[in-house]
Order: C-alpha cells, then structure tokens, then sequence
C-alpha cells in the first residue's frame, strides 16, 4: 500500500517539488532511484495523516465459490412500481410500509444505517436488532476516513456478523438506507472486488446455511419516518465519535486521502488561476496550452494518444486516407510519432526548438512543441 499511496503522491506533487523528478521516471527506474520508497511510502502516508491504521486485505480471496448464492437469500432494491426516493414523504412512508407487509412475516427485525460527517470524515454505523419485544442496538465506528457507502456497507457487515453469531433459524428481513449498496448485492458474489464485500457475502452464505435461514435484504429510504430506521440513523451518528483507530483502512480510500492531503495543502495554494473565480482551479498543464490555438491543442492531444493524428503518415494510411505511411520529408517509412519526433533527419536542426525529452515535451512544453511541429511543415505556420 505504502507504494500506491507514494505513487498517488508523486503524481500530484508540485513541480518545485523534489519528488516530481522522480515521479516522471518509469516505475523500474523510480523504484531504483528510491533505495527506501517503502519507507518513503510510510512518511509519506504519515504526513497525509493516515498514521498507522490496520489495512484492509487488498485482493479478496473468495471463501465461496462466488457463483453460489444461497437459495434462501434474496435482497431487493426497489419499493415498488413507480416509486423513487425523490417522492413526498409521506408516500415514500406509505411504501415501505406496504413493502414491510408483503415480505415474509419476520422473527427478526434488523435497520442498519452509515454516516459520514462531510461524507468523508468519522465513519460510523448504527444497527438495530428488533427481535419480538427485545431491542438491542449498537454503534460502531467505520473508519476515519471513507464514505457514505463504506459506512453503510459496515454497518450492514456488523449486523451480519452479529446475526451469523445467533444459533436461531428465523426468517429475517434487514433493512438497509443504501440503494447502491443493495443494487451491488443484487449483482451477486461474482463482480466482488473489495474483501468487505467478500466477508459480506461469506457472512450471508453462513446465515444462509444454517437450517436454512431465510435472509431477505430491502433497500428503504431514509428520512421518511420510519421508526426504526430513524433509530439507526441516530446510532451511526453515535458511532461517528467512536474510537477510530482500530477500524481498517481500504486502498481506495488511503489513495482519496492522499490526493486530497497534496492537492489542499500543496497544489491548490500555488496554482490559483487569476482568471477564475476562487475555488476553480484549472489543472497547470491547460494554462501552458493557454496561448495555442483549438487546433493545435486537438493535435497535441492527438500526438499524446499514441500518435493517432493526422500529421502523421503513419495514421493516415492506418484509416485508409493514404496510400503509403512514408514521412513527406525524409520518405522514410513509417512516418509515426517516433519518427516525427526523434528521427526524421530533415527536421533534425529544428530539434533544438524543443527542451528535454521530446516525448515529455508533448505534455511539459506544449508551445515549444508546437514550434517545432510548424517549423518542420506538420502545422501550418501561424
Ligand atoms: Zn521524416
């Protein structure tokens, strides 16, 4: 992970930099260049403020083959014909109401709940268990850093865990605020990408086998009067102030962090753009094209797709618009981005136009690679 985030890191960082010649290396030579990148990495993550939270596993390994869904489980991400989350209240209440009713009668009562203060900071999780008249309810913290979505997904993992922990067959419904979260669940085992998503499914697939249990999973919307879902909701808010440290960290978010860490404290300060009004901040390789024209701009961009441009030969006999790929110039074949650039002797004294590399020079000097490219007849001259 320490190389991911360093990686994230080095992308982002600013061109006053001491990394930034670094980061424009292959990652061979960067690996090379940076005799201790692990710990590097770590420094790195530290400052970003990741400190030393455990990690989640990154590449799950399935416990179960993930075409096995359990016959007696089933998760539903709708209300009915007709109904979505930006009606009234009132109806939306009405809904989930008429839902409740014609699910199977349950024995156990679950409404799981995320939140995120800012949806990126202090994740936390309420679950409500409502067993005929026994209540129990529990807070618990996410993560210090995630989202709305890793908050809910965690909270529906603890109430899973805690359900696979009972030895009792019931029939129970669980009640989730989370509509993408149920919509992956209805995707089924086999698109699981993150270990949460895996120990979900391994927790469903072991409450499932047990004297066949029926488990059923409904999306319901929040905010719409539902006792116990209001309850949980009150809960997560509970378990954002939880004790955090102890909560896994995923990779998808350890990145999230550190990008966000280089572009707020150092990026952002150096690169507000004067035109704009404050907060939008255009990225520093658009101000260096500022002066070309469309064109020239669309060409670039052309040349850094792989040289898929029509100034080359080499593409225009590729689509069928040229009879043969040898250079206008030189004659010799092909005439691609490489030879453009680096070989074609005829234009070996406009060369000098460009600084460095000319394959950075595409994206670091776009103006003086325009220079070039009028200078040897591949764009009009202005
Ligand atoms: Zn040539």
């Amino acid at each position: 992970m320490s190389l991911i985030i360093l990686k994230v890191l080095l992308r982002y960082c600013t061109e006053t930099d001491p990394s930034r010649k670094t980061a424009k290396n292959p990652v061979r030579t960067r690996l090379r260049s940076l005799g201790t990148w692990r710990e590097t990495g770590k420094d790195k993550a530290y400052v970003c403020g990741l400190e030393d939270f455990p990690r989640e596993k990154q590449v799950p390994v399935p416990d179960i083959p993930p075409w096995q869904v359990p016959e007696t489980f089933t998760c539903c991400s709708k209300l009915g014909e007709g109904i979505s989350k930006a009606d009234a209240p009132e109806e939306l209440k009405k809904a989930v109401e008429d839902t409740m009713k014609k699910l199977n009668k349950p024995d156990v009562e679950v409404f799981t709940d995320g939140s995120a203060r800012d949806s990126v900071f202090f994740l936390g999780g309420g679950i409500l268990v409502i067993e005929k008249e026994e209540r129990h309810s529990l807070s618990i913290a996410a993560g210090r850093y995630g989202s709305s979505h890793r908050a809910e997904s965690m909270a529906l993992k603890k109430a899973l865990s805690w359900l696979q922990e009972r030895e009792k067959e019931d029939t129970i419904n669980l009640y989730t605020e989370s509509q993408s979260l149920v919509r992956r669940l209805e995707e089924g085992p086999t698109l699981t990408k993150t270990s949460l998503e895996n120990e979900m499914w391994t927790l469903i697939h072991q409450i499932c086998s047990r004297n066949a249990t029926n488990l059923h999973i409904q999306w319901i919307p929040g905010y719409c009067g539902i006792a116990g879902n209001d309850e949980a909701d009150h809960l997560a808010n509970q378990g954002q102030i939880e004790d955090q440290r102890e909560v896994e960290i995923d990779l998808k978010t350890a990145k999230a962090v550190s990008k966000r860490h280089v572009l707020d404290t150092i990026w952002a300060p150096q690169n507000v753009h004067e035109s704009q009004p404050a907060g939008i901040r255009p990225p520093p390789t658009r101000d260096k094209e500022a002066g070309l024209s469309r064109r020239e701009r669309v060409v670039l961009a052309q040349l850094c797709c792989n040289g898929k441009s029509p100034i080359l030969q080499k593409y225009l006999y590729d689509i069928g618009a040229s009879p043969c790929d040898a250079c206008l110039q030189c004659g010799q074949s092909p005439d691609d981005l490489h030879h453009a650039l680096y070989d074609c002797p005829e234009v070996d004294f406009f060369r000098s136009l460009i600084p460095g590399d000319p394959m950075e020079s595409l994206w670091e000097s776009p103006a003086q690679m325009i220079e070039f490219l009028r200078a040897s007849q591949r764009l009009p001259i202005a």
